[in-house]
């Protein structure tokens, strides 16, 4: 899809309108720029991010948002309607995580504006937690080299160290002797992954959990993409190993609910073992001026919309809704996986859950990626070793969608061998960035990153 391809259908506003666009107007150009985006994914051949992809439940969490989407979650003396909405989804992701299982904390959380958010978060809880009562001026946090640079993010935002630990080749999870080692005086919090991103693949969280008590370090499971899955896969039977409070080290999880929850983009829950990690990094000022203010988090002014469609969507779609949608959403990805092993130059990256990336020893995958691509496929592509990978959601449950991926991966079998000893076209991305670039080029990501921003400006 070209960059800007609404420059020359609209033309471009450099600046407000002298005089108001009618209503009707806006409203046909979104509906019109909406209705072909939503037809890119609607055929259920593009990898996560359309975790939902109902336009009915679009709708119905509309009409939630729309109640209270002037509403501002930070003043809760005018909206308690929001203490319900908070503290209910907080609850509700607690026990879906087994908080119950916690006989050492107190069980709690934040809302957060998405799986960074949340990462953020915990992060800052883990570093200020660590300098109010462990008196740790240097922090330092040890990762998987597959964690989400979320990660890195926060570290880099919070003058935190961070250690990559390695992978193993094979299975993908992190080598827990590697972080055994590295573990010092100045480690404030492990990280492991349920699942990773990349390669849908779940890290030792049971050996990572003793090691946490062993050495007495905070343990993040970031289940932001797992977080709302892997627990009714678990109920149905799927094998998927415990990583959630149950693991007495475990003290804090990301479980994103605009993915696998089904709200609409912009809410997380970071779930603590312990209110007194959380409450760390609570900021106020008590001596404004302009009064006393406190907020729970980064953010300042919150639209109440976002709380009261995530708790729609949670209380409207129940156990029983998410338990149907995980269940067609993991027998999907397990025929998918089983199309993959079918064929002998292709290879599963580890153990994989709903979301499974695969690669080749014989040619580049990306050939392959580029053919499907074809064929409308959209994968997101990865890198050491080239690999490309599908996070199967519910738009992939649709009738005729694993047939097709049966028929057009076989077909693409073929293109990659015919065009094996060519370059292939596409490269690993993430967020829009094309892959295989090297630090010289960090000025040319520069420029593809402001043009998202600028890029509309410049058109002609
Ligand atoms: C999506 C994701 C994140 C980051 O979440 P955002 O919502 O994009 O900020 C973190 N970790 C994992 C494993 C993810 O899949």
């Amino acid at each position: 899809m070209a960059n800007h391809p609404y420059a020359e259908r609209y033309g471009v506003n450099r600046k407000i309108p002298e005089h108001g666009m009618a209503r009707e107007e806006v409203l046909a150009q979104l509906q019109q720029m909406a209705h072909d985006e939503d037809a890119f994914w609607e055929t259920g051949k593009c990898s996560g991010t359309m975790y939902c992809g109902d336009h009915d439940h679009y709708n119905f969490m509309t009409e939630a948002f729309g109640l209270y989407a002037h509403v501002n979650a930070l003043q809760r003396d005018m909206c308690p309607s929001q203490t319900r909405f908070e503290g209910e989804i907080i609850a509700m992701t607690l026990d879906m995580l087994h908080a119950d299982a916690i006989d050492d904390g107190e069980p709690v959380g934040l809302v957060t504006t998405g799986g960074t958010g949340s990462i953020l978060h915990a992060m800052l809880a883990y570093r200020d937690h660590a300098r109010q009562t462990r008196n740790i001026t240097a922090p330092n946090v040890i990762k998987p080299e597959t964690a989400h640079p979320a990660f890195d993010k926060a570290c880099h935002l919070f003058d935190i160290e961070v250690r990559r630990a390695p992978i193993d080749p094979v299975t993908t999870l992190v080598d827990v002797q590697w972080v055994a080692d590295n573990i010092d005086a100045n480690t404030v919090a492990m990280i492991g992954s349920a699942p990773n991103y990349g390669y849908g693949t779940i890290d030792p969280i049971a050996e990572l959990s003793q090691l946490a008590l062993e050495r007495n370090v905070g343990l993040h499971v970031d289940g932001c993409l797992g977080g709302f899955i892997l627990p009714w896969g678990q109920e149905l039977g799927f094998d998927i190993p415990v990583f959630d409070f149950r693991h007495p080290g475990v003290t804090s999880i990301s479980a994103d609910t605009h993915k696998y929850g089904y709200a609409f983009k912009g809410t997380s829950v970071l779930a603590f073992r312990d209110k007194a990690l959380r409450n760390s990094q609570f900021f106020f000022l008590t001596d404004w001026t302009g009064g006393k203010y406190c907020s729970p988090g980064m953010e300042g002014s919150r639209s109440g919309g976002l709380l009261a469609a995530t708790w729609a969507a949670m209380v409207s779609i129940g156990r029983d809704g998410y338990l149907r949608y995980a269940r067609e959403i993991f027998e999907t990805a397990e025929a998918m996986k089983h199309i993959v092993s079918s064929h002998a130059e292709l290879r599963l990256m580890g153990k994989p859950t709903f979301c499974f990336s695969f690669t080749s020893d014989d040619f580049d995958i990306y050939h392959v990626n580029d053919f499907m691509r074809t064929r409308g496929w959209r994968f997101n592509g990865q890198q050491y070793p080239n690999s490309i990978h599908m996070a199967v959601t519910r738009p992939q449950t649709q009738p005729g969608v694993v047939e097709a991926f049966e028929a057009d991966l076989a077909d693409a079998l073929e293109y990659a061998r015919e065009h094996k000893d060519e370059q292939p076209k596409s490269g690993s991305i993430y967020g829009g960035i094309p892959g295989g670039m090297t630090a010289e080029a960090d000025e040319f990501i520069r420029a593809v990153m402001a043009d998202m921003m600028d890029g509309q400006m410049v058109v002609p």
